[in-house]
């Protein structure tokens, strides 16, 4: 996913072409709800609703959803009034199917770095603890990976058909768990101010822990096993 995003940010997917927001008079709640909310940020904004949005103001164009694919592509162009044709070869070749994360879980460490990075509330666990990920509500966003420590998430693609109903409901899904956490973590910041849970982690502490899977590591434990998938 890291490689994707820095590859969609070298290269746009077909030509691109904004509009301006006088042509278009589809609002941006409609053309979220045609997004898949996979709430990547690889369309280059914090998350679905605030791409969007961008659209919507003539910001942006209509090109730049991955997980969307052509899908998306044509619903956007549709919804806007745009023709959707300059960019399809380029989606096509860029769009990028669902994913899964899943945590090794004899691997990690406890840090809770990933919990906090999650924008739909998929991992659960405590400090100290094995972390694990809720499958029906993660969206292989890929969020999670860089901040693990110990390198123990992974993304994979999933060998599944999705139907239209079942991409549908899982992002009505997945945009429920984005607006609740936003809203969680608003309210939690006008309460604590800038205080972050992750902070009462000390950076010695998850030193010690990254020993001990070392440790563990030395000692025969390989990448990979212990996954539990269940969808
Ligand atoms: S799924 Fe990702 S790329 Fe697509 S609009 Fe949402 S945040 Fe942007
Ligand atoms: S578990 Fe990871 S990949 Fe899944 S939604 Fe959360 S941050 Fe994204
Ligand atoms: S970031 Fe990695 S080590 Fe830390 S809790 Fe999550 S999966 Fe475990």
């Amino acid at each position: 996913m890291q490689a994707n995003l820095k590859m969609f940010k070298n290269k746009t997917p077909g030509i691109s072409r904004k509009v301006p927001s006088s042509c278009i008079s589809a609002s941006s709640e409609m053309l979220d709800q045609v997004l898949p909310q996979t709430q990547c940020q690889l369309c280059g904004y914090k998350g679905c609703m605030p791409y969007a949005q961008a659209i919507v103001t003539g910001k942006e164009t209509i090109n730049r959803c991955l997980p969307g694919g052509v899908e998306t592509l044509f619903a956007l162009a549709e919804l806007t009034g745009q023709d959707a044709t300059p960019y399809v070869a380029g989606m096509k070749q860029k769009a990028i199917p669902i994913q899964l994360a899943v945590i090794q879980e004899e691997t990690c460490i406890g840090c809770t770095k990933c919990i906090h990075a999650c924008p739909v509330d998929a991992i659960i666990g405590a400090a100290k603890q094995m972390h694990s990920i809720l499958s029906d509500i993660c969206t292989g966003c890929g969020l999670c990976l860089p901040p693990c420590p110990v390198d123990c998430i992974d993304l994979i693609t999933l060998n599944k058909h999705f139907s239209k109903e079942e991409k549908h409901a899982k992002a009505n899904r997945a945009r429920l768990h984005y607006q609740e956490r936003n809203m969680r973590l608003n309210q939690k910041q006008k309460i604590m101010g800038s205080h972050s849970k992750a902070a009462k982690i000390s950076a010695d502490e998850i030193k010690q822990a990254i020993d001990r899977v070392l440790h563990k590591r030395a000692h025969g434990i390989k990448r990979g096993q212990g996954y539990k998938i269940t969808l």
